[in-house]
């Protein structure tokens, strides 16, 4: 039964939420703060996480960027604002998807399935090939990284830097966009420390296959990219 993080503090409709949600045989848990959340969400237990924009300790959206530094569980956003919505559709959040207030709880149940659905075909496929000689492979649980095969020895930074990049293949992130997803106080560090790092973890990679010398791509201008090793 898939337990799903409700993040709501309005309890009217958190316990619409925690209805519909139940009736659909999900188990629920709901808090009402930002810091309980990502507290929560540490024991990486959850599904998917339900998270409301407007909390009264931080924003959902300062919320989902601490949760997506440790970890990769689907998130919708429950937004009530269009002002919120071009933030949401921005993309720096990487949330799953979002549901405007009011919503139909019908429609959220029908929107989480469907996060799982896609989320869990891809957990699949790297689950079942953890330690695959075919490629890069990621296991956010144990924190590795293993490349045909063999696992890389990475420092904190390259790891979460690499484990970024798996998280959306073909995605090009900016220095900005990757400083925030992996250093914890991002102002402490320069662009060219984004650099130094991709060059020590494009040279680790490729010590393991040369075939792996182009994964992390520089694109001009605007940051870098990952693209899968070709065979
Ligand atoms: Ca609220």
């Amino acid at each position: 039964m898939p337990h799903i993080l409700i993040v709501e503090d309005e309890f009217s409709i958190a316990e619409t939420i925690i209805y519909a949600l139940e009736t659909e045989h999900f188990q629920t848990t709901h808090v009402t703060t930002g810091a309980e959340a990502i507290e929560l969400n540490a024991d990486n237990k959850y599904a998917l996480v339900v998270l409301d924009i407007g909390l009264p300790d931080q924003t959902g959206l300062d919320v989902c960027q601490k949760i997506r530094k440790e970890s990769n569980v689907p998130l919708l956003f429950l937004t009530a604002r269009d002002s919120e919505l071009d933030r949401i559709l921005g993309l720096e959040f990487g949330a799953d998807d979002y549901i405007t207030k009011p919503f139909s709880p019908r429609e959220l149940a029908a929107r989480i399935k469907a996060i799982l659905r896609r989320t869990s075909n891809k957990n699949n496929i790297s689950n079942n090939t953890p330690h695959s000689d075919t490629g890069i492979s990621i296991d956010t649980q144990a924190m590795t990284i293993h490349c045909y095969g063999e696992q890389v020895d990475l420092t904190a930074h390259e790891y979460k830097l690499l484990a970024t990049f798996l998280s959306q293949p073909g995605r090009t992130f900016t220095r900005e966009q990757l400083l925030e997803h992996a250093w914890d106080d991002p102002g402490s560090a320069m662009d060219r420390t984004i650099d130094a790092h991709i060059k020590t973890l494009r040279a680790k990679l490729t010590a393991v296959s040369p075939k792996c010398d182009k994964v992390i791509q520089t694109r001009r201008g605007l940051g870098y990219c990952y693209q899968s090793p070709t065979a």
